[in-house]
């Protein structure tokens, strides 16, 4: 079978040993690589129950059978483990250009196991894994980390050029539980704190390269695919509207939907909004569009603070879910200063939608005199000071680190917390995007805006945000495409591009499997019936896709909207049915 090396290498840090295992394609035909991959892998790999911060718990990182071809948007990994954050399934992927040179050691997936007794970072190249001292990197920035990672390698590896380096920051080192794994400086494995267990594994960063390419079914059909792509989507809005405001563009949308999660989960809209949007930072900041490898988009912006204390600074960034936990939940109202926040959780390593979530929850535990910290809305240098606390487990930072369940319990503010499964939601609030409910509640990661993108048709009018009988179908073929966005390891930013239909041509021209609808919707269901599965075997329960209490009983003010406990039920039940899990949602 063609799109893969059939190889998945497994890395033993303890013993600073390799093995090479072999993956047959019968595995890759049912799975198609990526996410379906690694959650088979995992659920071999992993016993139940595993402390995901102990050694045994593994941290794979794939990549699928496009990576390396001239297919847009392929340039992109995941990582998947145990979260330490939510005790559940980890997904997290990452742009940027890094995957290109995991594809060029050869292997499809490579798992990490085990524990360091020191700080160490890993070459990894053609059959190769070499285990470096990181005495002098522990302590460093992801960015000079970074930097020191490729300067060696430009001494000591001339030939590897295109070298990919991940790395983890302070947070990751102290295995904080919503810590990224980040690479080409502002690229992040983002969720679910894949950064707190290369972290606990001692391993500071990760090296990728080598000369390896894997044939695929059809090069020349998936270079006339992109080709034609290319063609077609010149004129195509949505990529004009992402190359032109990139996510921030959401700033606006979500305000005038009044589904703008702002002042902790208690506002639909942000009535200063206009300071943060996408037209704040293109007025008020140096703007370039900037892509990841293999992208004709461009979504990222890479931004120059024009004028004022952050004069000079630049990042790539803020997107919208950066720009809504701290501009909507903390009402920082000066987009400058959520360029300064974000630069600081990128250097520290960690995950700006948590961070932002948990900076809100703190000014509101200080409000109702649960804890003591000088700390405000809109009071950025509070909340920066914060983030570093966190990342150094100084004082209340220590709870904060644990994530929100362990904030929560010990201010005793369960009923306020916003999470489900631990994990917080993104910037769509689903009182007024309710599929978006149905989403937070039965994503394997916790409250995930991005297995379905389900935002996507409900803020277009392609489905009323307020049906609820029936929504459930519709939602479990969003997720199916794009569970196999994930298994194929595409961008999502892509979803309006490639249909069943595209994605059939993909698959045909990478792997040489002629796959119709319904065959790839089977394997994207066998792939969230796996995630379901381990999810199972680490305690879940139907319990668990419950929204938190404050969604259905705290109406939005603007609007007067909730989500119901019974709308809830009705989508989790069609849900189940739809996925042909039982009514506890068992797969089986
Ligand atoms: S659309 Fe954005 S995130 Fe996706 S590949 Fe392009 S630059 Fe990267």
């Amino acid at each position: 079978m063609r799109g893969f090396f059939n190889i998945a290498l497994r890395i033993d840090v303890s013993q600073r040993a390799f093995e090479i295992e072999s993956i047959p394609d019968s595995l890759l035909k049912t799975t198609l690589g990526g996410k379906g991959l690694a959650t088979h892998l995992l659920l071999k790999y992993n016993l139940p129950n595993v402390d995901p911060l102990g050694p045994e718990n593994h941290l794979i990182f794939a990549i699928g059978p496009v990576t390396k071809t001239a297919l847009w948007g392929s340039c992109r990994h995941g990582v998947y483990t145990k979260s330490p954050l939510t005790g559940c399934y980890a997904e997290s992927y990452s742009g940027g250009t890094a995957a290109e040179s995991m594809a060029a050691t050869g292997a499809d997936a490579i798992m990490v196991y085990g524990v360091s007794e020191e700080p160490v970072w890993l070459e990894i190249a053609e059959n190769s894994v070499l285990f470096h001292p990181a005495g002098d990197l522990w302590g460093l920035d992801t960015y000079r980390t970074e930097d020191k990672v490729k300067a060696w390698l430009r001494e000591n590896r001339p030939e590897a050029k295109k070298a990919g380096v991940v790395t983890i920051g302070p947070a990751g080192e102290n295995q904080v539980a919503f810590a990224v794994i980040e690479n080409d400086y502002w690229r992040s494995a983002g969720r679910t704190g894949v950064g707190a267990v290369l972290g606990s594994k001692k391993i500071k960063a990760i090296a990728f390269w080598g000369n390896r390419s894997k044939e695929i079914a059809d090069p020349e059909r998936m270079k006339q695919f992109a080709g034609d792509l290319a063609k077609v989507s010149k004129d195509n809005p949505g990529v004009k509207a992402y190359k032109t405001f990139g996510t921030p563009m959401l700033v606006d949308i979500l305000n005038k939907a009044g589904g703008f999660p702002t002042r902790y989960w208690q506002k639909g809209r942000f009535e200063r909004y206009q300071e943060i949007n996408a037209a704040a930072l293109h007025a008020r900041c140096e703007v370039k569009p900037h892509a990841c490898l293999k992208c004709l988009m461009a979504c990222g912006r890479l931004s120059t603070v024009k004028e004022g204390r952050h004069k000079g600074l630049t990042l790539e960034g803020p997107e919208y879910e950066t720009i809504y936990a701290f501009g909507g939940l903390c009402e920082v109202d000066r987009i400058e200063e959520l360029l300064y926040l974000n630069d600081l959780c990128d250097r520290l390593g960690m995950d700006t939608i948590t961070a932002g979530n948990l900076a809100a929850f703190t000014i509101e535990a200080v409000r109702k005199g649960r804890i003591s910290y000088p700390i405000g809305y809109g009071d950025v240098d509070a909340i920066a000071r914060l983030l570093e606390d966190i990342a150094a487990r100084r004082g209340i930072g220590d709870t904060l680190a644990r994530g929100i369940r362990v904030a929560a319990d010990e201010w005793n503010l369960q009923a306020h917390a916003i999470h489900v499964k631990g994990l917080e939601p993104a910037g769509y609030d689903p009182r007024v995007l309710k599929g978006m409910g149905l989403a937070y509640g039965t994503s394997g990661r916790g409250a995930c805006h991005l297995r379905a993108t389900f935002y996507k048709p409900e803020l277009t009018g392609m489905v009323d945000p307020n049906r609820i009988e029936g929504k459930a179908k519709v939602f479990a073929e969003w997720e199916d495409r794009l569970t196999l966005f994930d298994t194929l390891i595409i961008c999502r930013f892509y979803r309006d591009l490639y249909q069943w239909e595209q994605l059939s041509s993909i698959i045909a021209a990478a792997t040489g499997l002629d796959l119709g609808t319904g065959e790839m919707r089977a394997i994207a269901a066998r792939v969230s019936s796996d995630t379901r599965r381990f999810n199972l075997r680490e305690g879940l329960t139907a319990a668990d896709d419950r929204l938190p209490i404050r969604f259905t009983t705290e109406a939005l003010p603007e609007s007067n909207s909730l989500i119901s406990e019974d709308e809830m039920q009705v989508m989790l039940k069609e849900y189940y049915a739809e996925r042909g899990w039982d009514d506890s949602g068992n797969p089986g």
